[in-house]
């Protein structure tokens, strides 16, 4: 009881206290006070399975990284206008996992920083704020980021896209505007009319960002084929191609190192946040020599945290371990065993409807027999597998879509507990009803 009342007090002190418009997950949140590798734990003492962290990319609060990043701190913490080794053997780790054509380091403090940068470098190369974006894209949450980002200004709250940005389908080949395998040049189609229409109203095109798989709009893998194709369009019109892998980088996608590989493509810009500090706010911009030229037009870039010799030893420690621990093949191993556990799952209720994702970035979406979506099973399962402690979230437009993106050392003994409580919670009454 006692417990119950201090959980109360913690809850309606956030209420009154903190940003408004901040949510909690659960309908019974979790007040979580110690991580350790896969595993979260409640004040409780219950221990979560993880499933949702891809900050937490070598597992929650990582010895080494822990260590390194209390090292460092006792020796130096400081700027970035003295030199330092720390920040170039950063720079030369991230290099070396990136095509010879980016070879330019920018470092910032988040994603939505590293997003932020990256605009303003398409506006210094092209003179254009113009960008084009996907339908249910999000790119953080700076005022910039915001503006090319459709999760938010179509969302609850937003106002809709402002007049530089320019919004194409979600190119979904499974519950979006063209199905199927081969809905590649429908989707490039899209896009190509909004660039023409762009000519016609005498807008110059700034350049693109787009993710190499949708994460918020629900795991979205773009059509084989699309990705390459747009880049083309964007070039011939003098734009930039920003690949976000806030989300997808730092070997999680298991076939590559980073999403963009796996369409074959090299952007002009890459930009790179949550896994490389594990948690410790620290972020990145790769982008090509020209980029970077046009860029240092005279204004000097100073951020006084980015790229300061703790988030550079902690980041750096953090790619040592992803290489050492050969986790970027780890996750397509494991990725690749759930994925197929899960795709047998499918097999067996209906109610999944596609299961996609590569690596450990892997989505389930529920839907009914014509493909309507199905957020309130997807709020009951993860709701349930909380129950049996285990830690999933759920995305997409319509919040129908479950999202896996565990820290990377997921083991095939976690994947089995997942598939073991996700085929006991979807033979419950609330999961198979037609309703
Ligand atoms: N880009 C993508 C794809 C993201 O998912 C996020 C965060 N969810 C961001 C950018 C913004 O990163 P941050 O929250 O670190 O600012």
């Amino acid at each position: 009881k006692n417990k119950d009342r201090v959980k109360e007090q913690t809850l309606a002190y956030r209420k009154t206290h903190l940003g408004k418009s901040m949510s909690l997950q659960y309908r019974e949140p979790l007040e979580i006070v110690r991580g350790n590798g896969i595993y979260l734990m409640d004040k409780e003492g219950n221990q979560y399975l993880d499933t949702v962290n891809n900050v937490a990319h070598l597992g929650h609060e990582h010895p080494e990284v822990v260590q390194a990043g209390q090292d460092q701190m006792a020796v130096l913490n400081t700027n970035t206008r003295y030199l330092n080794e720390h920040i170039n053997n950063l720079a030369a780790s991230i290099l070396e996992t990136l095509p010879a054509e980016l070879s330019v380091l920018h470092f910032v403090n988040s994603g939505s920083e590293a997003n932020d940068l990256a605009l303003r470098m398409v506006e210094a190369v092209t003179g254009s704020k113009d960008m084009l974006v996907s339908e249910i894209g999000y790119h953080g949450h700076t005022a910039r980021c915001i503006e090319i980002s459709s999760y938010k200004f179509d969302g609850k709250g937003g106002k809709g896209a402002p007049a530089h940005t320019h919004v194409f389908p979600l190119p979904d080949s499974y519950r979006g505007i063209h199905r199927g395998k081969h809905s590649a040049a429908n989707y490039v189609e899209e896009v190509a009319k909004i660039m023409d229409r762009l000519e016609k109203a005498g807008r110059k095109l700034g350049g693109l960002i787009l993710e190499p798989i949708i994460s918020c709009g629900g795991q979205v893998e773009l059509p084989e084929g699309f990705l390459g194709e747009v880049y083309t369009l964007v070039r011939e019109k003098g734009g930039l191609c920003i690949s976000d892998e806030v989300q997808t980088g730092c070997g999680r996608v298991g076939d590559h190192f980073w999403g963009f590989q796996l369409h074959g493509v090299v952007p002009d810009i890459v930009t790179i946040g949550k896994p490389l500090g594990n948690g410790h706010p620290v972020a990145a911009v790769a982008c090509t020599e020209e980029v970077a030229e046009r860029f240092a037009n005279g204004m000097e870039y100073f951020n006084t945290f980015g790229g300061n010799p703790v988030s550079c030893v902690i980041a750096n420690k953090i790619l040592e371990i992803v290489k050492r621990d050969q986790l970027q093949d780890h996750a397509r191993k494991m990725g690749g065993y759930l994925k197929s556990e899960l795709e047998k799952l499918q097999k067996d209720f209906p109610v999944i409807g596609e299961v996609r994702g590569q690596g450990l970035f892997l989505g389930i979406e529920l839907a009914d027999d014509k493909r309507n979506p199905e957020p309130e099973k997807a709020a009951y399962l993860v709701n349930r597998m909380k129950d049996h402690k285990i830690l999933m979230s759920t995305d997409g437009a319509d919040n129908n879509v479950i999202k896996i993106k565990p820290p990377m050392i997921f083991s095939k003994e976690n994947a089995r507990e997942v598939v073991y409580y996700l085929n006991k919670i979807l033979r419950e009454d609330f999961m198979v009803s037609n309703r």
